[in-house]
């Protein structure tokens, strides 16, 4: 018998899938947890992905102008200057 029978094994091999980084988010200081800043639409739980100075939602796509951090950055560097 010519006949060639390929044997197809019906479960494929399980892959991980990227963790997710939400503890990222997350930071401790002494006994006080800080979190960063999340959606106001979607609520604390769905955090803005800071990107080159704006925040920005992936669930609603809601997108945020960083400038208050700004703000604090030169207030700091004044405060080094005296
Ligand atoms: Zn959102």
């Amino acid at each position: 018998m010519g006949k060639k029978k390929t044997i197809k094994k019906g479960k494929k091999p399980h892959k991980n899938k990227a963790t997710s980084k939400k503890y990222t988010k997350y930071k401790i200081d002494g006994d006080k947890l800080i979190k960063e800043r999340f959606c106001p639409r979607c609520g604390p739980g769905v955090f803005l992905m800071n990107s080159q100075g704006r925040f920005y939602c992936g669930k609603c796509h809601y997108s945020e102008f960083a400038s208050k951090k700004v703000d604090k950055e030169e207030a700091v560097k004044e405060e080094k200057k005296e």
